[in-house]
């Protein structure tokens, strides 16, 4: 089969669902998406790219290869939906390694991501490799910090100007690190896929339809939704993309697995003094779980700053790691945590956590101290498959024939995802590849800004936050 028979079932429209439906569609094969919300990519949020792992100091070097090769190829899929501003990363004194311990890896992926221009030019998406990453010791910083604000940084110097100025440098080692680590939009990326999954001819796309049957009669999958009652459809090949989720299918499949499901959430505030300025992300890098965790402080349009603590009073929560046992795949989190996901946050729960998280940022820029609470929090529950909470890197499972359960743990890692799937349908003779990945991912159509724009405008209504979060720092051209 060529593929153009074949007929597809995606529980799940995150972006590991949505991006699948969309590579499947152009490869021809008909696509039913099946998604219990009213919009695509709703589920737990994502603001950083990842380019290299940089967050994540205590990852094997390998991760960080892996997680900057899929960036490149997710930046590549998706250019309405990256913010090209740059990462400063900076070590608190307090910290017990010091930016040397970082080198030798920012070397490996600066040499890696060179050789990955030298095979394709157009992976050039983190600007110049010899720039992937720079260092600024603390007489640079100070000269800096006397330089005017730019409206449009053109230069690194010029971003480096805000941090320069609000950071309190007392509270920090030197040098610090400046690398091309990006950020995400994911109310852009989420309006790119609804607008292409809505209008291509392959795809059925089924909103707001909770699948809550799935049976096999011979070799077809049988699935049924709460919207269509009595209606049953069947298909050739099922993908569980439900996210969180995915246990609650493996077990109407009746499957085995070993995994967790994280609950965290990040702090949308407003800092009125600094609406006009353009900022750097800002990663104070720290232990993990520990009061000292790592703050991370992302840069939205208009004053708009997300924030990370990874502390049990900021982004973690008291038993919201939690893992599957022998009798289902599916982890069962506290009800208090399902409460939020599945309704909604209670408004002084929000202003406690948000304030937290301005204090823990404060420690370092204290003038940060001034800014508000703008929304309720960014937030969501994620799968980790196996049990290694500090997993960064997974893609796709295939536990049983024609059933794919997609298990990505970063969003960049999607179109490895995909192309397994694609593989794997090969397998299974439902699918004859006709293209490498590269030139399918080349052949699907690009968005126009201005309509992605204002469908991210949208979707930041309908969910409750400032439509600010729909548009980039650093506007595409
Ligand atoms: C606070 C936080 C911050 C994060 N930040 C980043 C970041 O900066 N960068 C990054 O790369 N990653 C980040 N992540 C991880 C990232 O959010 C996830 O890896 C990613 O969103 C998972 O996508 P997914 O498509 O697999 O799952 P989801 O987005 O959860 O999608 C699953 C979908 O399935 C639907 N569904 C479930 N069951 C059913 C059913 N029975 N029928 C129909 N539909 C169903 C759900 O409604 C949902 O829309 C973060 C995670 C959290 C929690």
């Amino acid at each position: 089969m060529s593929g153009t028979q074949t007929k597809i079932a995606i529980i799940g429209g995150g972006i590991a669902g949505s991006t699948t439906a969309l590579l499947l569609a152009h490869a021809g094969m008909r696509v039913t998406l099946f998604e219990a919300k009213q919009s695509l990519v709703s589920g737990p949020p994502f603001c950083h790219l990842h380019a290299g792992g940089n967050l994540y100091p205590d990852i094997s070097d390998e991760q960080c290869l892996i997680l900057l090769e899929q960036s490149i190829d997710f930046a590549r899929l998706y250019p309405n939906g990256v913010d090209h501003r740059p990462t400063i990363i900076a070590l608190p004194k307090a910290c017990s390694k010091n930016t040397q311990h970082l080198l030798p890896r920012l070397e490996k992926l600066r040499g890696r991501y060179a050789e990955l221009i030298a095979q394709d030019p157009k992976n050039r998406v983190l600007g110049d490799p010899e720039t992937y990453f720079r260092l600024y010791e603390r007489e640079t910083i100070e000269r800096i910090a006397k330089e005017p604000f730019e409206t449009k940084p053109h230069t690194p110097e010029a971003w480096l100007v805000p941090f320069a100025k609000e950071v309190d440098l007392d509270t920090i080692q030197f040098p610090v690190i400046m690398v091309q680590e990006y950020g995400l939009n994911l109310f852009r990326i989420g309006a790119r896929l609804m607008l292409s999954l809505q209008q291509h001819p392959n795809v059925s796309l089924k909103l707001s339809a909770a699948v809550k049957r799935v049976s096999r009669q011979g070799n077809m999958w049988q699935i049924g939704t709460d919207i269509e009652q009595s209606k049953t459809e069947t298909f050739d090949y099922l993908i569980n993309a439900a996210g969180y989720q995915t246990g609650k299918i493996d077990d109407m499949v009746g499957l085995s697995c070993e995994r967790m499901v994280e609950f965290k959430a990040a702090y949308v505030t407003r800092w009125e003094r600094e609406s006009e300025h353009l900022w750097p992300e800002i990663i104070f890098h720290g232990e993990r779980g520990t009061p000292r965790g790592m703050g991370q402080f992302t840069p939205y349009p208009g004053g708009h700053f997300q924030l990370h603590g990874m502390t049990k009073a900021i982004t973690l929560y008291e038993e919201g790691l939690v893992a599957n046992t022998p009798q289902s795949c599916q982890p069962q989190l506290p009800q208090t945590l399902l409460e939020k996901i599945e309704h909604d946050w209670q408004w002084s729960e929000t202003v406690e956590r948000t304030q937290n998280a301005i204090t823990h940022l404060a420690r370092f820029i204290p003038s940060f101290a001034s800014a508000d609470v703008a929304s309720k929090p960014l937030f969501g529950a994620q799968q980790i498959p196996g049990n290694d909470p500090s997993l960064r890197v997974a893609e796709v499972a295939f536990p049983t024939s024609c059933y794919a359960r997609c298990e990505i743990v970063k969003v960049s890692s999607v179109i490895d995802m995909a192309e397994a799937i694609l593989d794997d349908l090969a397998k299974e003779k439902l699918y004859t590849a006709t293209m490498p990945m590269q030139t399918l991912l080349e052949q699907i159509p690009p968005v126009e800004e201005e309509t992605v724009t204002s469908q991210a405008e949208t979707l930041c209504l309908e969910r409750d936050y400032p439509t600010e979060l729909a548009h980039l720092c650093v506007p595409k051209v």
